[in-house]
């Protein structure tokens, strides 16, 4: 580790962990000094594959040899093919290819207000939630449920209402209430706000409120799709099916690519010249995809995920037993949280010492958001070294956890 040199270029956006690595293979990076690091975090759930998987090399090398780019002023057949495939998964209709997740929930935003204004409604509102993360664009930071990620850069845009996740009754009494909602825009499983699983019965719910008023339920699958939680998408726990899908981070394996997914009326909602993107579905970036997907089928990542995570889960709970009156140990698949009771933004530092990367969202939640290819072996490492690290933290902070869980008790 080495700690970044004072003079860059670079805009400060980032408060940047004093690493650099250079190299990768499967869960292990390893840094400019040569030092190994296990990956418990992918590039924040992208590199679903590992990193330098065989198959995906093979494939970027051989089409970037033959032809990178050429616009949407031309057919892409693989672009097609994607396309395709992705809708046989989902059981949905039409694909438009952008480049990021902000860029997915753009599409979805500006297709739910071209869905109103069809029909009639103008000034088109859409339902969002609570903690939840949506992407860094004016819309797309609009809708995320952060005052912090908003603040300075107001004014915000207009055609959203806020309700709490996890809530149908808020929903349903802004229905009552609000003539001009159009759509429902949620994570299926909330991630940076905190690795949150809805109620059983919420997909559902949201599902029945939207048809009884004629609104599109806009799932957000950025994070938690394609394959990382045990099916292809999340919503596929849920039994239901939406009407606007949007995927990035886990589809392209590290090359940038997005996807905006509709089907039925909201399918047919964009018409030639209202949404467009010079990148999207570029031959490299389609490639990528249809690699991610082959693999992930062919190599069963999604059963594997499901095995790991809950090995995971179990081995939490067996190492951290005696927190647990403290500490929530959520997940689902290879999205997987541990909710503290203090906030412990430090054990990214800590575990980076001990040659782990993990991450702490919403202040107080660590996430592991591994590779599908890791194996038990590896996640038995994730887990020893991550308990080993919350409990000592956890020990360290006891006076703090007991005045604030138990205010007035001191035994
Ligand atoms: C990361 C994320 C986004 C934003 O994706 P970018 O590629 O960073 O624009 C949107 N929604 C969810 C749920 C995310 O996790």
């Amino acid at each position: 580790m080495r700690e970044c040199s004072a003079v860059s270029n670079l805009m400060s956006t980032y408060l940047r962990l004093p690493v650099t690595f250079i190299k990768g293979e499967g869960v292990w990076l390893w840094d400019d000094r040569d030092d190994c690091y296990l990956d418990a975090l992918c590039g924040i759930a992208v590199c679903s594959l590992g990193h330098s998987h065989p198959e995906l090399t093979k494939a970027l090398c051989k089409q970037a040899g033959m032809l990178i780019h050429t616009s949407n002023l031309y057919h892409i057949e693989k672009q097609e093919l994607l396309a395709g495939r992705l809708a046989a998964l989902s059981g949905m209709d039409r694909v438009f290819f952008c480049n990021s997740g902000a860029e997915a929930n753009e599409a979805a935003i500006k297709l739910a207000r071209l869905y109103g204004h069809n029909k009639g409604i103008e000034l088109p509102t859409i339902i969002v939630m609570e903690r939840s993360f949506h992407g860094r664009t004016m819309a797309t930071l609009t809708a995320t449920g952060n005052r912090k990620a908003q603040a300075g850069f107001e004014p915000l845009l207009a055609g959203f209402v806020r309700v709490p996740y996890d809530d149908l009754n808020a929903v349903a009494q802004i229905a009552d209430n609000n003539k001009h909602v159009v759509a429902v825009l949620v994570e299926t499983y909330q991630g940076e706000g905190g690795v949150n699983f809805p109620q059983i019965n919420y997909l559902q719910g949201l599902r029945q409120l939207c048809d009884q008023n004629g609104w599109l339920l806009m799932l957000d699958e950025v994070q938690c799709g394609i394959g990382r939680t045990g099916k292809w998408f999340a919503f596929q726990h849920g039994g239901i099916m939406p009407d606007v899908m949007t995927l990035a981070k886990g589809l392209g394996s590290g090359v940038p690519i997005g996807a905006c997914i509709a089907t039925g009326e909201a399918g047919e909602v964009f018409k030639p010249g209202n949404h467009a993107s010079t990148f999207g579905g570029n031959l490299l970036a389609c490639t990528a995809a249809l690699t991610t997907l082959d693999v992930i089928e062919k190599d069963r990542l999604m059963q594997n995920a499901v095995q790991v995570g809950n090995f995971i889960r179990d081995r939490f709970k067996e190492k951290l037993a005696h927190w647990l009156n403290v500490i929530q140990i959520r997940g689902q698949g290879l999205m997987l949280g541990i909710e503290l009771p203090v906030p412990c933004g430090e054990l990214i530092k800590e575990a980076l010492k001990h040659r782990l990367l993990i991450n702490v969202t919403s202040e107080r939640v660590v996430r592991l958001l591994p590779a599908l290819i890791m194996n038990q072996a590896e996640a038995e490492q994730v887990v020893d070294i991550s308990s080993e690290i919350i409990d000592k933290f956890l020990t360290g902070q006891a006076a703090n956890i007991i005045t604030r869980d138990r205010p007035g008790s001191s035994n």
